[in-house]
């Protein structure tokens, strides 16, 4: 309603200017007439003009206060500024929707950088910040009060100076957080012009994390590969002996066999756990029935080949209770869960394996009469190659990846592991798995 008002105002403000124009016109001439009764032609043709140019001095007035402040319609101004004033309207009103866009494009541009939760920092030619965003205030733990500081007074590290005089090779430092030393930040410096450049900040911690795990990872797979690889190099030195005599031969061989299934188990346990870390979640297309009694009655008969006939293994399995998981996969947990409790208990141990109902769908655990563990090694036991004793779990065969294989594969299935121990008392190694309906969901 009110953009159709103004709209037909600016319609009817040149008519009204003419209105306006010709009532002066009239207004002079009848002043003129009046004057030149009673005088000269001259004095009237004065008074007709004085009439003239001073009623042409209010819309003059009010032209000029309009261009002062030039958003509304012109007012009516007499039919000669009338056409001028409108043009410089529209133009001025263009003007101001032009710089209305450039503004709110700028708002929106500054509102997005800010929200980026990396930092920039744009710095003079001497070091002197210009301006920052919210990352790189939160990051660096600086306010807009430190506009107009130099960088290097801010962050002491040596490493930011340098960065700044271009001495760095690649333009990129690695420095702890001036806020939490725990934290690591790359700064990352880039000239834009003569005047000006820009510093990047990032948080690189959990980078640096990652690649500190993959260090450590291949660093202790290097080292458990060497040992039994030494075994290997040392008997076959051996046996490049010719005056070998056949019984020592036979004694060598059989030697090999150990380091080299030692070998062989950590490879084979390295790549379970990088296929399940690479491979996606399983969908349900990948869910199958789990009768646990009937798997869990070959896992025993398998892992019985690690037991000293003395184990005694005892498996009490409800035939009714089925899950729903990736069958090699719930086979690989239960084997390393029953070879776990048969490695680290005595001969003559007991481990009792159960599959039945449990409050929140079918539930498997294991539990041994074995060396326990002590509580405070509970939470990192799924680490790869943690062990609470590393020459038990070589002697006895393990590979330190069991645990993590496990934790990867309850992942997978949507639950977790628990553990129960008392040191000298035995472990409870327990996980529920999924109803079918959760399953499905998965
Ligand atoms: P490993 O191949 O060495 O057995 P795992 O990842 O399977 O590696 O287990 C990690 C460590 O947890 C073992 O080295 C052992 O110290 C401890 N552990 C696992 N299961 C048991 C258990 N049933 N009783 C006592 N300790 C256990």
């Amino acid at each position: 309603m009110a953009t159709s008002d103004r709209m037909s105002t600016r319609r009817l403000a040149p008519i009204r200017a003419v209105g306006v124009d010709l009532a002066r016109a009239l207004a002079s001439v009848a002043v003129g007439v009046v004057i030149g009764v009673f005088t000269t032609m001259g004095w009237a043709l004065a008074a007709g003009l004085a009439v003239w140019l001073v009623s042409g001095l209010a819309p003059a007035w009010r032209f000029r206060r309009w261009c002062a402040s030039a958003l509304p319609m012109p007012p009516t101004t007499g039919l000669f500024w009338t056409g001028a004033a409108a043009r410089l309207h529209t133009s001025v009103h263009r003007a101001r929707q032009r710089t209305r866009r450039l503004v709110s494009e700028l708002r929106w541009l500054q509102d997005t950088l800010d929200s980026m939760p990396d930092g920039w920092v744009v710095l003079q030619r001497d070091g002197a910040i210009e301006a920052l965003n919210a990352g790189a205030r939160s990051l660096l733990g600086l306010g807009h009060r430190d506009r107009r500081r130099h960088v290097t007074e801010l962050l002491r590290d040596p490493s930011v100076g340098a960065l700044i005089r271009g001495e760095v090779e690649d333009g990129i430092v690695e420095l702890p957080s001036p806020v939490d030393e725990v934290r690591r930040l790359e700064l990352r410096h880039i000239p834009v012009d003569d005047v000006r450049s820009i510093a990047l900040i990032r948080d690189v911690t959990t980078l640096d994390r990652l690649l500190t795990m993959r260090q450590d990872f291949i660093a202790n797979v290097s080292h458990e590969l060497r040992t039994p690889l030494t075994v290997v190099i040392g008997y076959l030195e051996t046996l490049e002996d010719d005056d070998i005599d056949p019984d020592t031969l036979r004694r060598l061989l059989d030697r090999l066999r150990a380091p080299v299934d030692r070998m062989k188990a950590l490879v084979d346990d390295l790549l379970t756990l990088t296929r399940l870390e690479s491979s996606p979640m399983p969908g349900p297309g990948d869910l199958e029935p789990v009768n646990g009694q009937t798997m869990l009655k070959s896992v025993v008969d398998e892992a019985r080949a690690l037991a000293t006939p003395a184990h005694d293994i005892v498996l009490e399995a409800d035939p009714d209770v089925v899950a729903r998981g990736v069958p090699s996969e719930i086979y690989s947990a239960f084997f390393n869960l029953i070879a776990n409790a048969i490695r680290y208990s005595p001969d003559g141990g007991r481990v009792a394996v159960r599959w039945r109902a449990g409050e929140s769908g079918p539930r498997f655990e294991v539990e041994d009469n074995g060396l326990g563990i002590p509580p405070e090694h509970i939470s990192r036991l799924t680490e790869r190659f943690f062990r609470v004793d590393l020459a038990k779990s070589r002697v006895r065969g393990g590979t330190g990846l069991g645990l993590a294989i496990v934790k990867h594969i309850l992942r997978r299935h949507r639950t977790q592991l628990e553990v129960r121990s008392t040191v000298g008392e035995g472990s409870l190694f327990y996980f529920d798995m999924p109803t079918f309906a959760e399953a499905r969901e998965a």
